[in-house]
């Protein structure tokens, strides 16, 4: 892509709204524009890492047996008075009126849409297990909608749903999504702590929050150091074996770790001064297991291999794609911008054209440009006639992993210079090796 077709509207002022580094870093590398009040578009710099994280969430959701779905955003009431919420749900739930007068919503989370289509079509313990989940819209009126897209009133989230013939089932599918949890924020950059979360009348220890470690994220959070130096299960990982991952559920257990509201005040103290972590913490994913609270006032029951109906026992697992890509600026940025990890990156490499309408620069910089993007690399090609300052402000704002700058006295010289936007490290090579570093040999 070449800078000069994108569009990239940066801002050079502080926005004076935005209250932490992720909203004003995003509005400022020209990622997002407030529309309302917690509503944002998404201009095309934050629609690509957006997409990176939801291809992600997609990658890991499929392995370990997910199934994509699509589900709508506006819901009848009548399904929802099925389940008894459409009463309870409080005031975080967007009621519209459709031209019959019919009572609609806003979908602020999906169980009793799915729950119908599970109710419809799964009639035998032989279909089960199940898990359907999507990436959609969601709509919260929530009270204090703030830091930009972190809490914002309509968000993207990833949902899934599983369904299965008893609770022994629904754990191994509650623990699947565990798994599954480690290794989505581990391939963003980010490292998740699992936290057991309040379960509320459900009852039981199959609740967990996944949070992030940041100064600026809404939750005091309290958890054993061990959980930093824990191994992220692999790409091997058997999502098949249920022992397997039975296992590697026990092993990110077993430290100490939970938000406030589930805070034991005596298995902390028992932990040692050093261990302790009390800090703040974002949450990027939430997972729970609810057994038949869905499944049996709306009739969703499956024939069981002993002959009777069985209510399918459920659990739900959301995951905030628009949130996560705040919480990952929030965890990964210094005093010039954001700093991208390469699996989210908007653009692996910035190619910085330092003298546009020099021949040579303008030469060298087509032919790498070609070099990258044929070895699949996705490049930003700064080919504006801004001067070379702020070309290199605007790389750094935008906080593509690696830039390539080409200037006169360089390629003059047959050499260009590489930086790491992470490390800050530069470097002066002869223009084949620098095709060679990123995988375009000449
Ligand atoms: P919170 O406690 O932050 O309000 P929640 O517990 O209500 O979130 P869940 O219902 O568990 O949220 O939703 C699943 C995920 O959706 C959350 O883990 C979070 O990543 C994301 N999410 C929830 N609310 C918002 C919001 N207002 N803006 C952006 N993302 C959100
Ligand atoms: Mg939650």
């Amino acid at each position: 892509m070449r800078l000069s077709q994108f569009f990239l509207p940066i801002l050079k002022e502080n926005p004076r709204e935005a209250e932490i580094v992720s909203h004003r870093l995003m509005l400022r590398a020209g990622m997002i524009r407030q529309q309302g009040q917690g509503s944002f578009s998404w201009l095309p710099l934050g629609k690509l890492v957006l997409d990176k994280v939801c291809r992600i969430i997609r990658e890991e959701q499929n392995r370990a047996g997910a199934l994509e779905i699509l589900m709508p955003t506006i819901q009848s009431a009548d399904l929802w008075r099925e389940s008894g919420r459409y009463d309870d749900y409080g005031k975080e739930m967007l009621r519209i009126k459709d031209r019959q007068d019919r009572d609609m919503l806003y979908g602020p989370t999906n169980e009793e849409v799915v729950t119908e289509i599970v109710r419809a079509y799964v009639k035998s313990y032989k279909d089960l297990p199940l898990n359907l989940y999507h990436i959609q819209w969601k709509f919260r009126d929530e009270v204090r909608p703030r830091f930009g897209v972190m809490r914002s009133r309509e968000f993207l989230m990833k949902d899934a749903y599983s369904f299965d013939l008893d609770f022994e089932g629904a754990k191994a599918a509650y623990n699947r999504m565990f798994v599954s949890y480690l290794r989505t924020f581990t391939r963003m950059g980010l490292q998740a702590i699992p936290m057991r979360a309040d379960t509320g009348p459900i009852g039981g220890d199959l609740s967990h929050e996944f949070i992030i470690l940041a100064d600026t994220g809404e939750s005091q959070v309290y958890c054993d150091r061990e959980y930093l130096s824990l191994q992220v299960p692999g790409e091997k990982t058997d999502f098949g074996n249920d022992v397997e991952i039975a296992d590697i559920v026990k092993t990110w257990t077993t430290p100490y770790a939970a938000t406030d509201e589930m805070h034991d005040e005596a298995a902390w103290d028992k932990l040692g001064e050093a261990d302790r972590v009390s800090a703040r913490g974002i949450e990027v994913g939430h997972i729970f297991h609810f057994g038949d609270k869905y499944s049996k006032p709306m009739g969703a029951k499956v024939t069981g291999p002993d002959g009777k109906d069985h209510f399918v026992s459920g659990g739900s697992y959301g995951i905030g794609p628009s949130r996560l890509v705040a919480a990952i600026i929030e965890a990964s940025h210094d005093d010039n911008g954001i700093i991208w990890p390469e699996a989210v990156a908007p653009f692996d490499i910035g190619l910085i054209n330092m003298k546009v309408g020099d021949a040579d620069c303008d030469r060298v910089c087509g032919e790498l440009y070609s070099a990258f993007t044929g070895a699949g690399k996705d490049v930003l090609y700064d080919d504006t006639d801004q001067r070379p300052g702020g070309k290199f402000a605007t790389a750094d704002l935008i906080g593509l992993p690696w830039q390539v700058i080409v200037g006169p006295r360089g390629v003059a010289a047959g050499e260009i210079e590489i930086k790491n936007r992470r490390t800050g490290e530069r470097e002066t090579l002869p223009v084949t090796e620098a095709r060679k570093r990123f995988g375009a040999i000449a």
